[in-house]
């Protein structure tokens, strides 16, 4: 179960871990009786990542400067998703962004730690300058010191992240979860640190140990939000999404109502459960712009990967519109998608891994269209895998299925 960051907040601020005064909005006027002292950044709080880069995050200075960005959050949605609620906070200097973690790897059944010196909204960057540590026997603040001596910072810095990232492993411990993450942890010109940003899921089996925090569970529903969550008058409701198979454990998005059931057949045919089956349409003119199909296959896929029964998602289009490497563009922007760096670490002794969000579906790409090999180019970079023959990608699909049974 994951949580908002208004959420995520309340448990930092508990664990002490610093966090910016902050005041819940729930509609625009709220904002009349703010007790916090402006500058604020007003910030959409939905499961979603990436909203500093969509625009769900906004500064403003005075109280009508305040409530217009509140009007504007409640109705821009970030990857289909509106809000519910707004954060309302003090603005905060950054004169640095890191980023951290701690999450749990199932593989070794052991909390990594996780921190880079580049955090912030530029992914990429923070991955590549991503340092761990696995904690490997009991705690002590010797392996949080370790990794803040890897992220390469010094002096008094250096203890204050140490002190942070002890807090967040005693979060992680105390509450069972799968993921503490900060990003950014911002430090201003004095050298103080401020979580801006948290991100927190916890472990469903054990949420019977911890009523409070099962009751923030403001989700109902996988993929509910999704279609509620959309403005009236929204080009596209993914209402196409059809259950085949309640035990299913394969998504299937093809384009075209006939593709998306002969993608379906042919996976029942081989063997497969597909659960649900998603026609990002496209059949007809008005229905094939370039922009809008990719947007609906970006959306599609995360709608799918949200089902956490969904272990591989097979992708199937055929495209007359569409060149085959904007179609790999979507797939790929979709992959750096900000919803949280970290899901898993693989094996303590590889280079850490980093792939989306926790169990994250595989994903089998087949595409028949002009520019393949740029396409195949690309997905090359990313965890997708590529395949040009239909038969093939169903095969592929269905061994990645057997091979991620528990
Ligand atoms: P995300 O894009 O969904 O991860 O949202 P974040 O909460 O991380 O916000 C995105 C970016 O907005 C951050 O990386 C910061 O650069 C910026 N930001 C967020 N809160 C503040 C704040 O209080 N002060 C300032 N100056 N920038 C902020
Ligand atoms: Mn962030």
């Amino acid at each position: 179960m994951d949580l908002l960051e208004y959420q995520a907040k309340e448990l930092f601020r508990d664990a002490g871990i610093p966090v910016p005064a902050y005041q819940r909005i729930d509609r625009p006027a709220d904002l009349k009786s703010l007790t916090i002292p402006y500058p604020i950044a007003i910030k959409s709080q939905v499961y979603m990542g990436g909203r500093g880069r969509l625009g769900g995050v906004r500064m403003a200075s005075n109280t009508i400067d305040a409530i217009a960005a509140a009007h504007t959050i409640f109705n821009l949605p970030i990857m289909g998703e509106l809000p519910k609620v707004l954060l309302a906070e003090a603005k905060f200097e950054i004169d640095q962004e890191l980023y951290l973690a701690v999450v749990l790897n199932r593989s070794i059944r052991r909390p990594v730690l996780l921190g880079s010196a580049q955090g912030g909204i530029d992914v990429q960057t923070a991955i590549a300058q991503m340092q761990q540590v696995v904690v490997d026997q009991e705690f002590s603040p010797f392996y949080a010191r370790r990794l803040v001596l890897k992220m390469g910072l010094s002096g008094d810095l250096l203890n204050a992240v140490t002190d942070v990232i002890e807090r967040m492993y005693r979060l992680f411990l105390n509450k069972d979860l799968d993921l503490v993450e900060i990003n950014p942890l911002a430090v201003n010109t004095a050298g103080e640190v401020m979580a801006l940003d948290g991100k927190v899921s916890a472990n469903d089996a054990a949420l019977g140990r911890h009523p409070a925090l099962a009751a923030l569970d403001m989700r109902s529903g996988q993929g509910a939000t999704l279609k509620e969550s959309r403005p009236p008058g929204a080009a596209w409701l993914p209402d196409v999404l059809s259950t085949v198979d309640p035990d299913g454990q394969i998504g299937v998005l093809a384009n075209g109502a006939g593709l998306t059931m002969a993608t379906m057949d042919l996976v029942c045919q081989a063997g497969g459960k597909p659960l649900n089956c998603l026609n990002i349409g496209g059949e007809t003119r008005s229905d094939a712009l370039p922009e809008d199909l990719c947007e609906r296959l970006e959306q599609g896929l995360e709608l799918l990967s949200r089902n956490k029964q969904i272990k591989v998602i097979l992708v199937n289009i055929v495209s007359g519109t569409l060149p085959c490497s904007r179609v790999t563009q979507a797939i790929a922007k979709f992959l750096q998608r900000p919803v949280s760096i970290v899901r898993s670490v693989n094996s303590p002794h590889d280079e850490v891994r980093l792939s989306r969000v926790k169990p994250f579906p595989s994903l089998v790409v087949r595409l028949v269209g002009v520019q393949l090999q740029e396409a195949e180019l690309s997905l090359a970079k990313t965890p997708a895998i590529f395949v040009e023959d239909l038969d093939q990608a169903i095969t592929q699909t269905l061994s990645l299925v057997r091979k991620r049974e528990p």
